[in-house]
C-alpha cells in the first residue's frame, strides 16, 4: 500500500445470504483527505462502512485501514480510528465531562490524559457553562461537536462519521464542517456519509455508492463537469436515480453483522 492511503480497497463485498449489499468495490483514502461516502439510502454505506471499522466480516476482498487488514487486524484498526454516527454519539444521561471521562477510558487515556483532554475540550468548544450538565439537555448541534471532539480524544488516524449532521441547523452544520477541516489540517483522514449535497462539494472527494457498487469517485468539480451538473446535487439525482438502474434488492431481514 502507498504510504499516504490509509484506506485501501479492493474488490470488497458483503453478501447476506443471496443479497450482495456491497459488490466489489474499489478505492483509496490518503491521509488528511475529507472522502466524502455517498449514496440512497439502502446503497451500501453502513455495510461498507462496518467493515473498514471492523465490526463486519466482509464476504471477500481486501481492505487495510490505517495500515490493518479487516480480516486479520481489527483491534488494531479499531484503536487507530474514531467513529461517530447520528444515531449514537454520547450518553445523554451522563454529563459532558462524565461523556468525555467515560470515552476517554475507553479509549485507553490515562488518567491526566483525560483531565489534560477534558480541559482542552471545554475550553476549545467554549463548554465551561454547560461541562456539568447532562448531555441530553443540549441541543443537537452541540451534541453532534461534542461527539466529534470526543471522537478525536486518543488522536486516531481515521475518523469515521456517519451521517454526522442528520437534523442539525444549517448554521451550526457549517460550523461542524469548520471543525472538520481544521482536524483534516492535521493530518487526520475524514471518511463521512451525509445526505446534505452542499457537504458533499465541501468533500476533497466524493464517492456515489448506487446498488452496492461505486459507481462515481473524484473531486466534487471533476464530478460535475463529468454529469454535465451545476451541483452535486443534480450530479447524485443523475447517478442515485438513473431509471436504468434498479432498486436495492434487500430483504428487509437483518440477521448478522
Ligand atoms: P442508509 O443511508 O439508509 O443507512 P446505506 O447505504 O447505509 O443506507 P445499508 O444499511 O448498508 O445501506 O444497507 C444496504 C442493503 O443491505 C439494504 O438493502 C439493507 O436492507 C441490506 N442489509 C444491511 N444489513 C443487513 C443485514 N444485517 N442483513 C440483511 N440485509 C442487510
Amino acid at each position: 500500500m502507498e504510504s499516504q492511503n490509509v484506506i485501501q480497497v479492493q474488490s470488497l463485498t458483503k453478501k447476506f445470504g443471496d443479497f450482495t449489499a456491497v459488490d466489489a468495490i474499489s478505492f483509496e483514502v490518503k491521509k488528511g483527505e475529507i472522502f466524502g461516502f455517498l449514496g440512497a439510502n439502502g446503497a451500501g454505506k453502513t455495510t461498507a462502512m462496518k467493515m473498514l471499522i471492523g465490526i463486519s466480516m466482509p464476504t471477500s476482498g481486501e481492505a487495510i485501514v490505517a495500515g490493518f487488514d479487516v480480516y486479520k487486524n481489527r483491534d488494531n484498526i479499531k484503536r487507530n480510528i474514531g467513529y461517530m454516527s447520528q444515531k449514537f454519539a454520547l450518553y445523554d444521561d451522563l454529563t459532558v465531562k462524565e461523556n468525555i471521562t467515560f470515552f476517554g477510558g475507553i479509549y485507553g487515556l490515562k488518567k491526566n490524559q483525560i483531565k489534560e483532554k477534558t480541559t482542552q475540550l471545554i475550553n476549545d468548544l467554549a463548554l465551561q457553562e454547560v461541562a456539568n450538565k447532562l448531555v441530553g439537555s443540549l441541543p443537537l448541534g452541540w451534541k453532534q461537536k461534542i461527539a466529534f471532539s470526543v471522537a478525536l480524544l486518543h488522536n486516531p488516524k481515521i475518523v469515521f462519521l456517519d451521517e454526522p449532521t442528520g437534523g442539525v441547523d444549517p448554521i451550526t452544520r457549517r460550523q461542524f464542517w469548520e471543525m472538520i477541516y481544521q482536524t483534516a489540517n492535521t493530518g487526520t483522514t475524514i471518511f463521512v456519509t451525509t445526505h446534505y449535497m452542499d457537504e458533499a462539494e465541501y468533500c476533497n472527494r466524493v464517492s456515489i455508492m448506487v446498488n452496492g457498487k461505486i459507481e462515481a469517485l473524484d473531486t466534487p468539480k471533476k464530478l460535475k463537469e463529468k454529469y454535465n451538473a451545476t451541483n452535486m446535487n443534480d450530479v447524485f439525482l443523475k447517478l442515485a436515480r438513473s431509471p436504468s438502474l434498479t432498486l436495492p434488492k434487500g430483504n428487509g431481514t437483518h440477521t448478522e453483522n
